[in-house]
């Protein structure tokens, strides 16, 4: 569906299809499915079959021997992940997950409910790893691998955002991400990859970061930003590169300094740093907080995050601070700790601002920025002026990572709360815990899949709908760097007129340097509102 408008995506048809489920049949169209990777971004990762080849194909020129492999492939990890045998042998299907998947919900295809998505690769796994399927079939809820059944997973496991949405609701703790990242691990290993995860994976690979930029992109980046604070305050903050000795590492997904509304985020952190004088260094080769490693294999998260202790290593630094992102906290939270560390030439986390010891990050030696900066609002360290965002109607969007993955929830609600005059949560089902995912993570945000987007967005979008419709909310924060560049075009489709920002865009707005000039505009380049004016007059 080239250009899908909105009547036609809200018809939405949950009859189950009269076909049985076990029948593998997907039709391969533009709108609702990703492009391959190209060969070279294989080549670059050292990955098996690099070829051209697309999904619509025919023939995906597999390895002769691709059935071996991927079976293989499926023992080797039975064996190696407990979790994966746990959630392969114990789901009763009482289907309390059925409706809790936004791709679900916005598609009305019964093998978006997480327990068909994972029923995908269980019958075969019953096949060939259980008594009960190698004698009775189909009767036992089995069935053959084919060509057939592992185009359906591509399919299917590339239109899962692994946000763990209804890990929530599962009464056995089964998350169907990990399912996912395991057969998206198994597909990799016959060459069934697709670009919008590779490439980025790739760049890292090569230079640190997703976007390529090489180090003195990096540092041109860094000092335009520089200079235009310097416009918009009249203070020049110091944003130094690779400084050995300093305190701390300071790391963040590269969209922050090269996309927008990322950008102004950027700023505020830059601001933030600066007022409250901490030492600190970001690295051009940790130019990157992101691993689309998580969206591809574990050896892969491993590969791409190792440079973050190494960099830490190598510049000194006592512990490493980290900027607003989705999953990259959830490889940080979840992964680092035990895939590359532990990093026990770092020190446990200290403000040195407030003296606040974050416990929770005594592991990992990793701070988010949003429990660093709650905390100096918490002792009284900055000065905010919360008029200077009253344009604004604010609502939080809780990314799937920092909350179902991390537990960070009241943080960024503080920190919004004392920067901002007028907030508004949504729905409490769409929110916290219950999040809905924007319905573009885990590398399905690219354009060639919108249509799919749009309807995995569609709750999200809702939510965001019903809290403009009735408290005027204009505004949408968010702590991810992919909601922050795939809410907007989500919202512009759903909700025309709201608009994406991150909390520390926020915070910059509002915070009050020593020394700054009179502020005339935001970090947007609007003017201010008037200071007498009302709250988002
Ligand atoms: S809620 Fe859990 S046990 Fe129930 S069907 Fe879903 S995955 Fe299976
Ligand atoms: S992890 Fe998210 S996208 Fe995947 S099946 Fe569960 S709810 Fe759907």
């Amino acid at each position: 569906m080239a250009n899908p408008n909105p009547e036609q995506l809200v018809q939405i048809d949950y009859r189950p299809p009269r076909k049985d489920w076990m029948n593998p049949q997907v039709e391969f169209r533009k709108g609702v499915m990703c492009y391959s990777a190209a060969p070279k971004n294989l080549r670059y990762l050292d990955l098996p079959n690099p070829r051209e080849w697309q999904p619509f194909d025919k023939d995906w020129k597999l390895p002769p021997d691709w059935k071996r492999i991927i079976l293989e492939g499926m023992r080797d990890r039975l064996k190696r992940f407990r979790s994966f045998r746990l959630f392969m042998d114990i789901c009763v299907r009482c289907g309390a997950c059925a409706d809790k998947c936004h791709f679900y919900i916005g598609s009305g295809d019964p093998k978006n409910m997480p327990v068909l998505r994972a029923e995908l690769i269980r019958s075969v796994y019953r096949r060939y790893f259980t008594s009960a399927g190698k004698f009775l079939g189909n009767l036992a809820g089995a069935r053959e691998l084919t060509e057939n059944v592992l185009k359906e997973w591509f399919y299917y496991f590339y239109q899962c955002t692994e946000c763990r949405r209804c890990s929530v609701f599962c009464p056995y703790g089964i998350d169907t991400a990990e399912v996912t990242m395991i057969v998206r691990e198994l597909l990799n290993l016959v060459g069934c990859n697709i670009n919008w995860v590779l490439e980025p994976a790739a760049n890292c690979y090569r230079t640190g970061n997703h976007l390529g930029i090489q180090p003195h992109g990096f540092k041109d980046s860094v000092d335009f930003a520089v200079d235009e604070l310097e416009e918009i305050t009249g203070v020049r903050v110091e944003a130094p590169i690779n400084r050995k000795g300093a305190e701390i590492l300071f790391i963040v997904p590269s969209a922050d300094y090269f996309g927008t509304p990322h950008y102004y985020t950027f700023l505020g952190y830059l601001m933030l740093l600066h007022e409250v004088g901490l030492d600190y260094t970001f690295s051009a080769y940790a130019s990157e907080g992101g691993n689309f490693g998580l969206f591809q294999s574990h050896e892969m998260i491993k590969r791409l995050n190792a440079k973050i202790y190494a960099e830490a290593k190598r510049l000194g630094v006592k512990w490493i601070l980290g900027g607003e992102c989705g999953h990259m906290w959830r490889v940080l939270h979840q992964y680092m700790d035990t895939l590359n560390g532990p990093a026990d030439f770092l020190e446990p986390p200290v403000s040195p601002v407030t003296g606040t010891k974050f416990e929770n990050a005594r592991s990992t030696k990793m701070v988010h920025i949003c429990e660093f900066t709650a905390d100096l609002i918490h002792h009284g360290k900055l000065n905010l002026d919360p008029r200077r965002n009253d344009r604004w109607n604010v609502t939080f969007h809780d990314s799937c990572n920092p909350s179902r993955a991390m537990g960070l929830l009241e943080e960024p609600r503080y920190i919004l709360r004392s920067v901002c005059r007028e907030f508004h949560e949504m729905p409490e089902n769409t929110i916290r815990e219950q999040t809905f995912c924007c319905g573009s993570g885990s590398g399905l945000g690219t354009d060639e899949n919108i249509e799919m987007r749009l309807r995995g967005g569609l709750p999200r979008a809702n939510a965001v709908k019903y809290v403009r419709d009735t408290c005027g909310v204009n505004l949408l924060a968010c702590i991810c760097a992919i909601d922050k560049a795939t809410l907007p075009p989500l919202l512009e489709y759903w909700v025309p007129g709201m608009e994406v920002a991150g909390v520390h865009e926020l915070l910059g707005n509002a915070l009050v340097m020593k020394g700054e000039n009179e502020r005339a505009t935001d970090l947007r380049g609007e003017p201010l509102p008037a200071k007498e004016a009302p709250a988002h007059a």
